[in-house]
């Protein structure tokens, strides 16, 4: 399936590294867990996530007593699907929600926007984004041609409107029509991390304020592409943000997937969707088992 060939660069990566290294190796010892945890840091893993991995490999092989080197790749496998598989997510899309999405420019974060308006509607949601990223023009612009594609109504200012104030007439909107989602388009500037803040926290006392029934999710998007610096930059966002969760983009054509094992471990936030292409249905949920079974 599609999660399959997208991560069939990162699989390549990951097992092409893991083979060479467990074709060579005679007898488990200590030499074969350091190459093998060489090969997940080498597969944007990380340092520290590469060394609880292989930590609990050790662990495993020495429980059940494995003494052959052909049953190490699936002990493997089954240790990352078992810490894959701890934590989960309680992200339910009900209405009345409000999702903030934010990112820095480039890591696909309008293109995400207009995958998820697209699947929540095809779920049988109402939908409407806000173009609450007002720092640039053609980020409205591009939006708005999301919603379109999405066939989805569109709350917008003018570039350099308060982003507060579009989200105030957005959930007049979402109220109005009775709609179940609102998508909200926001900062996707980090340099000053001070405004970031106080824009943030201003369209959150706002939301509280219009519209207190509703749930709202933080989102934020990384470019998978990016590796360990995907990591570097959510862990600045959560200085200044709250994060509920993850969209990680562009898992195709990356050999970079095993950052997905890090953001679990170093952020302790789930990724919640993933991006698979540039199509408006290449977004998938976020299935940590599956995943598992498609890296390695
Ligand atoms: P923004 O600046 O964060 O809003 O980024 P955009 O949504 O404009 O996306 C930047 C580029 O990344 C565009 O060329 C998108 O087509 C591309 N892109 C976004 N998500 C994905 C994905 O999941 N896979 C691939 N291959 N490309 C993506």
């Amino acid at each position: 399936e599609k999660l399959k060939t997208s991560l069939a660069k990162t699989r390549d990566n990951i097992t092409g590294k893991m083979n060479e290294v467990l074709g060579l190796a005679l007898t488990i010892d200590e030499d074969l867990f350091e190459e093998l945890e060489e090969v997940l840091i080498s597969s944007d893993i990380g340092y520290e996530t590469s060394m609880k991995i292989i930590e609990k490999l050790r662990m495993k092989i020495r429980l059940e007593k494995i003494s052959e080197v052909s049953l190490v790749k699936g002990a493997l496998k089954e240790v990352i699907a078992e810490f894959m598989a701890e934590g989960g997510h309680d992200f339910r899309v009900e209405r009345p929600t409000v999702i903030l999405v934010m990112g820095v420019n480039g890591v696909g974060k309008t293109t995400s926007i207009g995958k998820l308006a697209y699947k929540y509607k095809a779920e049988g949601k109402k939908v409407i984004l806000a173009a609450a990223d007002t720092f640039r023009a053609a980020a409205i612009d591009q939006l708005e041609i999301w919603a379109k594609r999405a066939d989805v109504d569109i709350v917008r200012h003018q570039e350099g409107s308060d982003p507060a104030a579009v989200v105030f007439d957005a959930l007049e909107a979402l109220r109005g029509r009775k709609a179940d989602v609102l998508l909200c388009d926001t900062a996707g500037r980090l340099h000053n991390k001070k405004n970031l803040m106080n824009e943030l926290e201003k369209i959150r006392r706002i939301i509280d304020r219009e519209y207190p029934e509703a749930t709202i999710y933080s989102l934020l998007v990384l470019d998978g592409t990016s590796g360990q610096n995907a990591v570097i930059q959510a862990q600045e966002f959560q200085k200044v943000a709250q994060l509920d969760g993850i969209i990680l983009t562009k898992l195709d054509g990356t050999a970079k997937g095993g950052v997905v094992l890090s953001i679990k471990e170093m952020l302790k936030i789930p990724v919640v969707y993933i991006g698979v292409g540039e199509g408006i249905d290449d977004l998938e949920d976020f299935d940590a088992k599956a995943f598992a079974e498609a890296l390695i």
